[in-house]
């Protein structure tokens, strides 16, 4: 089986598998986190299947300035841009990644804990 017909995102954005999703475009798709650690929890991630930052190459610089552009409408949007929140992207195992499928989750709505 191809690596994308396994991955759960992958499965996500082809709406093989159920999710509430906020927003769409040609590119990218955000949707609520089934886990949420925060009253707002969303992932923004890329259409097209990409593992993580270290994947990424100069041809998805524009593709990653209008996802971090995305993230604060979606912000906007769910009330928390003056509030505040939080962008995380985690890469690999040292970074706490589970799906192997690049995304930004984007946490509000209450304080959010950080490690840093
Ligand atoms: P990571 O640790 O890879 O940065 O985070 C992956 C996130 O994806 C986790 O917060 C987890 O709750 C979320 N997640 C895992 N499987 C699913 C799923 O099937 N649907 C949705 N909406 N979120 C998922
Ligand atoms: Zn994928």
């Amino acid at each position: 089986m191809k690596k994308e017909e396994e991955c759960i995102f992958c499965n996500i954005v082809a709406k093989k598998v159920d999710s509430a999703i906020v927003f769409e475009n040609e590119e990218m798709m955000a949707f609520k986190d089934i886990r949420a650690k925060a009253p707002v929890h969303l992932l923004l991630v890329p259409k097209k299947h990409v593992v993580d930052l270290n994947a990424m190459t100069e041809a998805d610089e524009g593709l990653l300035g209008r996802m971090m552009l995305q993230l604060s409408t979606i912000a906007k949007e769910h009330g928390i841009a003056e509030s505040g929140y939080k962008v995380v992207n985690n890469i690999g195992n040292d970074g706490g990644q589970i799906i192997h499928h690049f995304h930004f989750h984007l946490l509000g709505g209450a304080p959010v804990q950080s490690v840093v």
